[in-house]
């Protein structure tokens, strides 16, 4: 039998992934984490992006890698490879989609958090209780009240896909989990406005209910849902027998940054026994600063909110957040009963509600620590200060672009994203934009306006200044000049002050 141990012990004892040089691995990592700190200090003397040559791309494909290679030599092959071809929203000139910048702060607190490789799913252990106070913050902030729940996901588009999941349930009742959403499923529908996030019509696909039950309701001028419109498509659709049972508002389109009127809204939801849900991605954030805190009025009448703290909160990705009003209705939605999940009076089982309650993810990285770091490194006032900067910076762009007669406004310009163009035709400012994105000056995206084709700024990162958004505004003259021919300019579209 001792033989037996014996030779059991010695088969394994290699088996270990830890270094066997740890003096030589401490001193990698410190060249990891010094070269890792120098790109982000020097992130100005890169381009923004670049695209990936052939060479590169083709070069990290390989075989499975059944053999062993040295660290410092799959390091190096990062480095090359991997590491100048990243999006490039690091940098201050990236202005595309809504991305965040990320800090060097939320960088380490990966590295922690990598380091503990803690499980979130559930358990009683101290960083579910970073979770859990980062919740408990958010509570405060949105001013929910004491029974809120909240859990960190991937991002919105989970969040959002969470959110209907609850509401779903809280209209059909918790059998619907049993018995599928049945007949009354059927008939349930769901608003939103036409200007909001496309991922919401996907959760109404990913929850069983399809796409066409989310009515998509007009916006006005200034891309907010139209309420009017929306109370009598609720009331036709009661009319012929559906049940409505979702609004989701936009805190913050991803187009034009625009707000619904929440305080309406949810007055409206109030009325009709309706779920009202805010998506406020990137936009809810902005509660973090007085100054534009008032635009969100009636946010804190929501039963849920969906946020991001990668895009404005500028935590590393991926750290989306949901918040219910309700506690007991969000467990109530995932809820499982499992023997291999019960729950103990002590012992490292205990606790009552686990995240994995509270979502459909069991095992679940600490994501919550990063976001714990960076909302008590900075303080929220001065990350509420970075959103209000951001504002600022996208209204000096708007000014720019109203004292340029060779470019054009598309949109107001609400929060921090600005949509404008050369004046020329579609194809050039698509020619434009990835001329600008090759060039490396600058990350614009891009969007459709009223059928127009919009070159679409969004200043999400702390670093942009105004030197950026000259940069910007110089490389779309310059590229703008080429591509429509030495100054030939050709006028498609009036000018806004005179539409
Ligand atoms: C970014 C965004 C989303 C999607 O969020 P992800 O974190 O990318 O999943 C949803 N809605 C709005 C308004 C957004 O800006």
């Amino acid at each position: 039998m001792n033989e037996m141990i014996r030779k059991t012990q010695s088969s394994v004892r290699h088996t270990s992934l830890d270094p066997q040089d740890w003096s030589a691995f401490r001193a990698l990592a410190h060249r990891m984490l010094d070269e890792t700190i120098d790109s982000i200090a020097n992130v100005r003397a890169r381009p923004v992006w670049q695209p990936i040559p052939d060479d590169v791309r083709a070069a990290l494909k390989a075989d499975v890698p059944r053999e062993a290679s040295d660290l410092a030599e799959v390091y190096r092959e990062f480095a090359e490879r991997v590491a100048p071809y990243a999006t490039g929203n690091v940098h201050p000139g990236f202005m595309g989609w809504v991305h965040g910048g990320g800090t060097a702060v939320g960088m380490l607190a990966e590295m922690l958090a990598a380091g503990l490789n803690a499980n979130l799913g559930g358990r009683d252990h101290m960083p579910i209780e970073v979770e859990r106070q980062i919740v408990e913050w958010m509570r405060r902030l949105f001013a929910f009240p004491q029974g809120a729940s909240g859990i960190f996901v991937t991002g919105t588009s989970m969040a959002n896909l969470m959110a209907v999941l609850v509401a779903r349930t809280s209209a059909l009742g918790t059998l619907a989990r049993q018995h599928g959403i049945g007949n009354d499923g059927a008939l349930l529908t769901a608003y939103t406005s036409c200007a909001a996030h496309g991922c919401v019509s996907r959760a109404m696909d990913i929850a069983g209910l399809g796409t066409d039950a989310l009515r998509k309701i007009d916006v006005d001028a200034d891309h907010r849902i139209d309420v009017a419109a929306l109370r009598t498509r609720i009331a036709i659709d009661r009319e012929v027998g559906f049940k409505p049972f979702l609004v989701v508002a936009s805190a913050g389109t991803v187009d034009i940054g625009a707000i619904d009127d929440l305080k309406a809204i949810a007055a409206l939801c109030r009325e009709e026994g309706i779920w009202f849900h805010v998506d406020g991605a990137f936009g809810a954030l902005a509660i973090l600063s007085a100054e534009l805190a008032p635009m969100l009025g009636g946010i804190e009448l929501a039963d849920s909110i969906a946020l991001d703290f990668h895009k404005w909160g500028q935590v590393p990705y991926d750290a989306g957040f949901l918040l219910v009003r309700d506690g007991e209705q969000h467990r109530q939605a995932f809820a499982q009963p499992a023997a291999y999940l019960r729950r103990e009076a002590r012992g490292l089982a205990a606790g009552t509600v686990w995240p994995c309650d509270l979502g459909p993810d069991l095992s679940r990285g600490f994501r919550a620590l990063k976001t714990w770091f960076t909302l008590k490194t900075f303080g929220t006032d001065r990350l509420g200060a970075v959103i209000a900067r951001s504002c600022a910076l996208a209204k000096y762009l708007e000014v720019r672009v109203l004292a340029e007669p060779r470019l054009e406004l598309l949109a107001p310009v609400n929060l921090n994203i600005v949509c404008f163009r050369y004046r020329a035709n579609d194809e050039t400012n698509r020619e434009i934009v990835a001329d600008i994105q090759e060039s490396g000056i600058a990350a614009p995206s891009s969007t459709t306006l009223d059928g127009k084709f919009a070159i679409r700024a969004a200043i999400v990162n702390h670093r942009t200044d105004e030197t950026d958004i000259d940069a910007l505004v110089a490389a779309v003259l310059e590229f703008g000049a080429q591509r429509s021919g030495d100054g030939l300019i050709e006028v498609v579209a009036p000018p806004l002050a005179a539409q």
